[in-house]
């Protein structure tokens, strides 16, 4: 799972800058605004996305679905089952909780379903940020954690929420890290992903280790579904809507999960539901192959906590965008004094500049740039000059343009295959793929890059057919949903 080498100039400027002597005051600021410049059509060039390469990506996302569902391991797409065979109608009832553990956030949720006339009759839920140093604890301390604030959440239960008598609560939990499913409701964690390095969790059941720590606490809950985040987003839009296909996340991390025919999935072995279908979560992230990627990529992910893998995820989700702006940006600052005449300090902090901050910059449509002057002041203390601030600007539209194309090719990858093997499946009617993920509804530059290439991909009259949506609800309630389909009361 190599990292391919940016274009030669990439590098060669990269690469002075790990002398250790840095020419930083050299120049006026004016002349250094002309001396970034190739470093950006350098960087342009490597991440340009044109038809032919997302067209390669697409075909190569294709044909890793087809080698990981033939067997275990076959491909970078684990094409995980998912043991999600029904999917939600609508007739659904009860009380149900769900839980979900995504990255930078953990969702407490409890619904009340009242079938094809209720619907959803009232809902809650609480969002926790996860502790810093608990995604890099030990195990029982994350799942000790979650176990206090689902019993906090449970003690505020009451007004329209009843349980019938006799009853445990049950939970869909939302995991949205790599799981080797075992059944509906066990799995166990493959490697933790976007900055989670939870010791004692790799290779252990989640369900098991959640259950511990709600016995710990004496909560009378379980867990009936285990559900990947994707699976959650497709149950929750699918119960609006039956023509929901697909789900895609783009957030701190990403991946994608779609209904498959499971006759079309030879792992199985022959072992094929009754329904027919069966939900596969991709772990899209884990794609490599003819990615357009450069030095600063590279340079990134052998920084990372998990070197070598999950290159798509970091070419073009949340967590990373604002990474690889701020490594073009040291480059920018060493070989072309981006900054003036000293570097600024902050600018060596790994991590510091986010993607919410390419996303507000890029809404600044001012002439004088002064929102992005205030950001970049804000996060690396200094003033920086209007061009410069032009120049980041592109640096940020390079690498989002590039981010938000590459997912438009994942997801035409996962629909092209579907065709292929059920002509007209979707493409001569409507199909819905849908969206969540904080990166996707809040960056529309992102958003519009993405559909771009969709549409570029498929051509006008097909891409007419596909929906590309995001319902802001819908994944929240997706696992309790799932919780709902496969009850122990049933
Ligand atoms: P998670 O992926 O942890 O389940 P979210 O879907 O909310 O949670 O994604 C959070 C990530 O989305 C953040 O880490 C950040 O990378 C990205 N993000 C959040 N807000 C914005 C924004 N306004 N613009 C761009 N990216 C954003
Ligand atoms: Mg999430």
């Amino acid at each position: 799972m190599a990292v391919a080498a940016a274009s030669g100039t990439v590098v060669s400027f990269y690469a002075a800058t790990s002398s250790s002597k840095r020419p930083r005051v050299r120049m006026t600021v004016r002349s250094s605004s002309l001396s970034v410049t190739p470093i950006l059509t350098n960087l342009q060039n490597t991440c340009a996305t044109p038809l032919p390469t997302l067209r390669r990506v697409a075909d190569a996302i294709t044909a890793d679905m087809r080698a990981g569902l033939a067997v275990d391991g076959g491909s970078d797409l684990k094409m995980i089952i998912s043991f999600v065979d029904s999917l939600p109608t609508g007739d659904e009832e009860g009380l149900f909780y769900a839980l979900d553990l995504g990255g930078t956030n953990f969702r407490v949720l409890r619904v009340h379903l009242g079938g094809k006339e209720g619907r959803v009759i009232d809902t809650e839920f609480e969002r926790v940020t996860i502790p810093e140093e608990l995604m890099l604890g030990t195990s029982e301390e994350l799942f000790d954690f979650i176990a206090l604030r689902l019993e906090t959440f449970v003690q505020k239960e009451g007004g329209r929420f009843h349980l019938p008598q006799g009853r445990n609560r049950e939970i869909g939990f939302t995991f949205s890290f790599p799981i080797k499913q075992t059944s509906i409701d066990s799995g166990t964690l493959i490697t933790w992903t976007k900055g989670f390095a939870v010791s004692g969790t790799a290779g252990r059941d989640v369900v098991a280790c959640l259950n511990e720590a709600m016995e710990r606490r004496r909560l009378d809950m379980h867990v009936s579904a285990l559900v990947n985040d994707t699976v959650g987003t497709l149950a929750g839009a699918r119960y609006w809507d039956d023509d929901v296909m697909v789900a895609v996340v783009l957030g701190t991390g990403t991946n994608a999960c779609y209904v498959e025919r499971a006759d079309a999935i030879q792992k199985l072995q022959g072992q094929t539901p009754s329904s027919g279908i069966m939900v596969v979560n991709t772990e899209w992230g884990a794609f490599s192959n003819g990615l357009p990627l450069t030095e600063f990529d590279r340079e990134m992910d052998v920084a990372s906590l998990n070197p070598g893998e999950h290159i798509f995820e970091k070419t073009i989700s949340g967590m990373y965008l604002g990474e690889i702006v701020r490594r073009v940006l040291v480059s920018m600052a060493d070989c072309g004094a981006l900054f003036g005449e000293s570097v600024p300090e902050k600018l060596s902090t790994p991590f510091i500049l986010r993607s919410p901050d390419l996303c507000a910059m890029q809404q600044d449509k001012s002439d004088d740039l002064e929102a992005v002057g205030s950001i970049l002041r804000d996060i690396f203390g200094v003033s920086v000059n209007l061009s410069a601030r032009k120049m980041i600007l592109e640096v940020c539209d390079t690498i989002v343009k590039r981010g938000g194309r590459l997912a438009g090719a994942g997801i035409v990858g996962i629909l092209q295959k579907m065709e292929q093997d059920t002509n007209g499946l979707l493409f001569e009617k409507r199909t819905v793929v849908e969206m969540d993920g904080s990166l996707y509804e809040h960056y529309p530059q992102y958003r519009g890059y993405l559909q771009d290439a969709v549409i570029e991909l498929l051509g006008s009259e097909i891409s007419k057919n596909v929906i590309i949506q995001h319902k802001k609800d819908g994944s929240g309630i997706g696992a309790a949903l799932l919780a709902a389909v496969y009850s122990k009361y049933k």
